[in-house]
């Protein structure tokens, strides 16, 4: 099944995509997390986008459909896939469906107030890419790994503002033009994750 996620920053879309790769071993490919990897390994790829990912803009769209369309030839993903982060505008959507067919495009609901609170929050895994909320953490460490956690340059509050404003108007049209095509679900995902995770399995039909 090849399955998109959408939803504004922070509405939980990688929380939830884990989850799902975990438990259901669908590969999540995150663009996100490609591009701060690209951006460690300071590739062309992570060159080009660095710029634009430290204002809360989109990355240019030639520069995400090429690293995506190279990511979704490979074996992993011959029998489907989470797509988290991608499509993020009218025109990555279109390019995704020269070459791929996608099965159900799941929006991910969650208010704003809400989104703004778990940004602020939210601390990344420098190892393995895991993502957690201050509220559930104890010390500096990955519950998972062990790996350092830090908060992301774009979770700071002038960013988050940009990223929110960025998501309304180039990433918001996308629920209509997956609603279009008949094939869009919506979690509300307000809840604890687990709840939301739930919630997520009951939209796909995967419970
Ligand atoms: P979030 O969903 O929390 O904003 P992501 O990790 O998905 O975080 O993305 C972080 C940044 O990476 C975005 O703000 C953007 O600059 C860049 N990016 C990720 N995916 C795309 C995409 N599909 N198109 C353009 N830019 C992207
Ligand atoms: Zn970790």
């Amino acid at each position: 099944m090849n399955i998109v996620f959408l939803g504004a920053p922070g509405a939980g879309k990688g929380t939830q995509a884990q989850r799902l790769m975990n438990d259901k071993g669908i590969p999540q490919i995150s663009t996100g997390d490609m591009f701060r990897r690209a951006i460690r390994e300071q590739t062309p790829t992570g060159m080009k986008a660095k710029e634009y990912m430290d204002r809360g803009d989109l990355v240019p769209d030639e520069v995400v459909i090429a690293m995506v369309k190279e990511r979704l030839a490979e074996a992993d993903c011959q029998n489907g896939y989470i797509l988290d982060g991608f499509p993020r505008t009218v025109k990555q959507a279109e390019e995704l469906d020269k070459i791929a067919q996608i099965d159900v495009a799941l929006n991910i609901a969650v208010p704003d107030e809400v989104i703004i609170s778990r940004l602020g929050g939210r601390r990344v895994c420098a190892k393995c890419g895991g993502t957690y909320h201050i509220s559930m953490l104890k010390d500096n460490a990955c519950p998972a790994c062990g790996g350092e956690l830090y908060q992301r340059d774009d979770d700071k509050p002038e960013t988050v503002k940009n990223r929110l404003n960025v998501y309304a108007e180039k990433t918001a049209p996308l629920i209509d033009y997956y609603a279009g095509k008949g094939v869009l679900v919506t979690a509300d995902c307000t809840g604890t994750v687990d709840e939301n995770y739930k919630a997520v399995l009951t939209a796909l039909k995967m419970d």
